[in-house]
């Protein structure tokens, strides 16, 4: 075993022990209730593994992507869901990269505390969806500060974040030689905003996701809340994705093999025609698929991550391994429903919730259809189809 392995199956081990604390029971009640598992988060951030990727200088661990992945595809193969808290993990990355030295200062260390949540993102608006570009939410500098007005849609985690990085149009679209120019990030004080110029709209949604509608209606946000310089912030978001999408794949890794140690579990168990079930080739073959695909998906998923962390191009992986993995904890899902026959619709099974959980993957944070469109362009040479 490497000194890389023995790194990796301790922070497995912490994970697993620190989730074993909340089981099944804890996850199907928050699910039911559609509430948020405050004592879960609270536990991962009292732990420090929601800082892993904050620098030692400022206070986290300062642990690479690969570990970082590690550490969510544990939540999820416990049966949790990081859909709770991974902007924690990667969103501070925004302001690491291309903060000030004084917006660091400020922020990392608590974040790294534990004393300050930086959970939410907000750049899907209802009208553009995918079309990022042609977003409608304008900031206007004036007087030493911007004024935010628009609309912002599923935005994810802000009732439980202190702070919101926010992507707004600063010079109209009709202004810049380039679409992807003209649009800048900010950092939002949300105990400071809300009520005050951004008014937020849960939306009730299939999966037990906090998420909501903003409105922006002359939002003040001082100046020194820009990130990074006017202008570029489509790029600087552009730049974190690499290892948002690798992140997320990990949680996806973590869910196949949940419902492919589920599935087996229950077709050794389950008899039917006086055999277990798994005896059946058409049962077993499709768990056997479902295991071959999650395994490969984690090959890509790894060889993002290593690049990543050897400061290398790594957008073609980091998309490859969000959509394999993505496909292949969804077909996992599927076969563990129907391996479980009609007890997999039951509640307390938590097949289906996670069956939900993991649907969303296809769609958020970027869909499958795009993905493929990257790929088709940016290494096949296809043309552009939009
Ligand atoms: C639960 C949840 C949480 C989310 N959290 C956040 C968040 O925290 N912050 C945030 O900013 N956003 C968030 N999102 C938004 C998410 O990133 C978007 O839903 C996603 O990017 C797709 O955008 P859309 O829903 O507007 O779909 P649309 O852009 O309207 O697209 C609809 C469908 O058409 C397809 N499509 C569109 N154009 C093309 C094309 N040219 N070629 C082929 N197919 C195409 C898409 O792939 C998609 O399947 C969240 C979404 C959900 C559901």
């Amino acid at each position: 075993m490497t000194a890389e392995d023995d790194e990796h199956q301790a922070i497995r081990a912490a994970i697993r022990q620190l989730c074993g604390q909340f089981p099944d029971e804890y996850f199907r009640e928050v699910d039911a209730q559609r509430a948020y598992p405050e004592r879960f988060v609270d536990a991962l951030i009292e732990a420090g593994w929601l800082s892993a990727m904050v620098p030692q200088e400022y206070g986290g661990s300062g642990l690479g992507l690969t570990a970082a992945s590690v550490i969510l595809e544990e939540i999820n193969r416990s049966g949790g869901n990081s859909g709770a808290v991974h902007g924690q993990m990667y969103n501070m990355g925004t302001v690491l990269r291309h903060g000030s030295m004084a917006q660091k200062q400020k922020y990392l260390p608590l974040i790294a505390a534990g004393k300050l949540r930086m959970q939410a993102m907000a750049v899907t608006e209802p009208t553009t969806g995918t079309d990022t570009t042609k977003i409608r939410t304008t900031a206007v500098r004036k007087d030493g500060r911007y004024l935010v007005n628009g609309q912002k849609v599923w935005i994810s985690r802000v009732q439980h974040s202190d702070l919101l990085i926010l992507l707004a149009r600063t010079t109209p679209l009709a202004e810049v030689t380039k679409k992807s120019e003209g649009m800048s990030i900010f950092i939002v004080d949300l105990h400071q905003a809300l009520g005050r110029g951004l008014t937020l709209r849960p939306i009730p949604n299939m999966v037990n996701h906090e998420t909501n509608e903003l409105f922006f209606d002359n939002l003040e946000i001082p100046e020194e809340n820009l990130i990074g310089e006017e202008g570029n912030g489509f790029k600087y978001i552009l730049d974190g994705l690499n290892a948002e999408r690798t992140l997320i794949a990990a949680e996806c890794i973590g869910d196949g093999y949940w419902f492919i140690d589920r599935a087996t579990k229950y077709a050794n168990q389950r008899v039917v025609f006086d055999r277990p079930i798994g005896k059946n080739q058409g049962v077993q073959f499709p768990i056997a698929e479902a295991y071959i695909e999650i395994e490969a998906a984690n090959l890509m998923r790894f060889q993002a991550c290593a690049l990543f962390d050897a400061h290398r191009p790594c957008g073609a992986e980091a998309n490859m391994a969000k959509y394999l993995a993505a496909k292949a904890s969804w077909e996992a899902a599927n076969v563990c429903l129907q391996t479980h026959g009609g007890f997999g619709f039951a509640t307390e099974y938590d097949i289906e919730r996670k069956f939900r959980e993991t649907r969303l993957y296809q769609v958020a944070p970027i869909s499958t259809n795009m993905i493929l469109s990257y790929v088709a362009e940016h290494l096949l040479g296809l043309p552009r189809s939009f």
